[in-house]
């Protein structure tokens, strides 16, 4: 078996779960073992390795190779998955059939973590000049918080490039939207529903709020839209309020997720729903639990032209593209890092209940890397 793959097969065999906030515990919902593990394989490659705790038992690994260049290249991707209790084959048993390589995390990220950390060994070992000082960060927690890359850029994260590994099919994320979500609560006072009239229904209050919350979400499908990613987003999607269908309901609360566009900022979307909701009664608008920013890199941005030039040398073609979907890299482009999403696999089976990565992208992700890092 080839080096990636066996890399890519001992990464799958290490469950990685993320907890995902439901109280899920036990070491394969824990980054803790495969940061371990990462930590060895790059010790033996004589790459100075240390684990960074976000969280108990929720690590980061991080590998930084000198080599004297004037610039750093952070090589970042997730080591969560997603659960796999739906899945229809067996999740931590990697099998490889017609090209292919099942289990959970295969695709989304643990292809993008083979692929970079082979290509940065494949380079030191052949001992090529490498034109980049390179970081390898691997994180925990992209799938519920995004709380690793949070913390990476808090505690000391040096680098002047980065490329973020996700399943692009090998194509270059320049442009990606964020995310930002919320609640919103309405507070009423209870009483028998047969007398409704001693209550104040909190459900009622809150059909006020989604009804501004929809004509704004309106407002924002055709207004000022980006060219790559189009206009921003809002939706109510989770709903919960009163006790009993006799109580006139004290309470209710709404999440809200808003897809926001690079340069809208967590802050500058709660100040426009205050303002959208400020003389409605009794309803209270909490800080954002989750705020990752959108990003976008210029096309001519060198890390966009290199890595293109790498891809195109081993595919034939590069594509540069946007994206809907948030990754790690609004983080690091908002901390000052221009950074892309590029890596093996294909969003698509991401989250599935059969994920699988092509083997051949799996390998040339591994050579366009090593490319870019070398040529
Ligand atoms: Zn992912």
């Amino acid at each position: 078996m080839e080096a990636v793959v066996k890399l890519l097969s001992d990464l799958v065999a290490i469950p990685s779960m993320n907890p995902m906030g439901r109280g899920r515990i036990g070491k394969e919902y824990s980054e803790q073992s495969i940061a371990e593990f990462l930590a060895g394989v790059m010790r033996k490659a004589s790459i100075d390795a240390e684990l960074q705790q976000v969280s108990p038992g929720r690590p980061n690994v991080i590998g930084v190779i000198s080599v004297g260049a004037r610039e750093t290249l952070m090589l970042e991707a997730h080591l969560d998955t997603v659960f796999a209790d739906s899945m229809l084959i067996d999740p931590f048993d990697p099998i490889v059939r017609d090209g292919k390589l099942y289990g959970r995390g295969s695709c989304d990220a643990k292809g993008s973590v083979a692929a970079f950390l082979q290509a940065v060994v494949n380079s030191l070992k052949a001992a090529k000049n490498m034109r980049y000082n390179v970081v390898l960060l691997f994180v925990s927690d992209e799938e519920y918080r995004f709380s690793g890359a949070q913390y990476a850029v808090r505690h000391g994260l040096k680098a002047d490039v980065g490329i973020v590994g996700e399943p692009t099919q090998l194509r270059i994320v320049r442009a990606h939207k964020g995310v930002t979500r919320w609640k919103i609560l309405t507070n009423g006072i209870a009483a028998h529903s047969a007398y409704p009239d001693r209550g104040k229904n909190a459900i009622y209050a809150m059909a006020k709020v989604i009804d501004r919350l929809e004509q704004h979400a309106d407002a924002l499908r055709i207004g000022p839209a980006h060219p790559l990613l189009g206009p921003p987003s809002l939706s109510v999607s989770v709903i919960e309020g009163g006790q009993a269908v006799n109580i006139v309901p004290d309470h209710c609360w709404i999440e809200i997720d808003r897809r926001t566009l690079p340069g809208e900022t967590a802050q500058s979307v709660l100040e426009s729903v205050h303002a959208l909701l400020s003389n409605l009664e009794g309803c209270e608008i909490q800080e954002p639990h989750l705020s990752v920013s959108g990003m976008e890199v210029a096309d001519h941005a060198p890390i966009v032209q290199n890595l293109a030039q790498a891809v195109r040398s081993v595919c034939g073609e590069a594509i540069v593209e946007a994206a809907h979907y948030a990754t790690d890299a609004g983080i690091y482009n908002s901390f000052g890092v221009p950074t892309v999403v590029f890596g093996p696999g294909n969003i698509a089976q991401a989250h599935t209940e059969s994920e699988y990565i092509e083997l051949q992208q799996l390998h040339q992700a591994t050579t366009i890397i090593e490319r870019f890092l070398t040529s």
